[in-house]
């Protein structure tokens, strides 16, 4: 690991500045992905800026009816919140399927969405990866990629984003409140991840400079009829090969008013695409429309030889989530 120094801020503003005459700084919370980055020398920041100390600890009810969920609130702590449980089980579910129970009382809220590949290569200094070392290659295209994307993936990076709590977050069209040096701005989740493109490296759109200060839950949660679907290879502590975050709002006929489906494992960010939910909405709730629709999220998908098996297992498991998530009767 390369030495750093440390410093330790107590409000926004504060390590705003900080970062500002550090370029070479990180901002660090749970610390659960960025120590690990260090420790394999693939992360090497000058400077670590703590930001536990931040006023950003709090889940307050918004003037809407949303939920605004500081971006230091524990990964445990949102999971078991009694307004998440009762109206957002969604993501209560999404962010218990990670991890483990001692990470999730670790890692924030802010931190998971900023958590980055766990592709082999790009975790090995010693092999060419162009998220890494941009330029270098990617090796994974032909070599080991069972747990790489089928979907949005490019010439430079296959890629996927690891998080399972964004995949719901994804689905209930949450936003993310970032603080800079010119203001706050707030960034549509859809927009926050990128898809790698040319430029790998990058796998957001929040600026070096920037720092997550909350996330907001718009006041729908679909908490009557849910499901997030995990398929990995053990039953805990493993990432998703394939998951899926599935709502919908079902008329009093049974028919489909509204739906909402994301998924994760398979791409450089939550995959959403509104013509699958689109395809669903009127319709009744069985095989042959939930079959209809996981088509139309997969239009595209490409294998890239180990991870092909990907393809019929997201199908699968999107029909199996939309079944779920019709069948279960939650609170409204
Ligand atoms: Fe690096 Fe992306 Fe290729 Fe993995 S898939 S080796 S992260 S460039």
């Amino acid at each position: 690991m390369t030495p750093f120094a440390y410093a330790r801020a107590r409000q926004v503003d504060e390590a705003l500045a900080l970062r500002a005459g550090h370029p070479e700084a990180r901002f660090i919370a749970g610390g659960t992905n960025l120590l690990d980055l260090m420790k394999e020398n693939v992360a090497r920041p000058g400077m670590l800026i703590d930001i536990t100390g931040l006023p950003l600890h709090d889940v307050e009810t918004t003037a809407d009816g949303g939920l605004r969920i500081g971006a230091l609130v524990s990964n445990a702590d949102l999971a078991y919140h009694p307004e998440v449980e009762r109206r957002y089980p969604l993501l209560a579910q999404a962010i218990l399927a990670g991890a483990s129970p001692q990470l999730r009382n670790m890692a924030s809220t802010g931190g998971n969405l900023l958590q980055r590949t766990r592709c082999y290569y790009f975790y090995d200094a010693g092999v060419p990866c162009n998220k890494r070392e941009p330029g270098s290659g990617c090796p994974a295209r032909d070599g080991l990629n069972r747990i790489h994307a089928i979907l949005g993936a490019s010439d430079q990076c296959i890629a996927v984003h690891p998080s399972d709590m964004c995949v719901a977050l994804a689905a209930l069209e949450a936003t993310v409140e970032v603080a800079g040096p010119a203001g706050r701005r707030v960034i549509d989740f859809a927009d926050f991840h990128r898809l790698p493109g040319d430029q790998p490296q990058r796998d957001n759109t929040l600026e070096d400079d920037e720092l997550i200060v909350a996330i907001t839950l718009p006041a729908r949660g679909f908490a009557r009829h849910h499901a997030y679907l995990k398929v990995r290879d053990r039953a805990s502590y493993a990432f998703a090969l394939v998951s899926v975050a599935a709502a919908l709002e079902r008329e009093a006929d049974g028919r489909i008013a509204e739906a909402r489906l994301a998924l994760g494992g398979v791409a450089h960010k939550p995959w959403r695409d509104p013509r699958a939910e689109d395809l669903l909405r009127g319709q009744p709730c069985n095989a042959e429309s939930f079959g209809r629709a996981a088509d139309a999220l997969l239009q595209g998908a490409q294998g890239f030889a180990h991870n092909d098996f990907k393809i019929e297992l997201a199908r699968r498991a999107i029909v199996r989530a939309l079944e779920q998530a019709a069948s279960q009767e939650g609170t409204p």
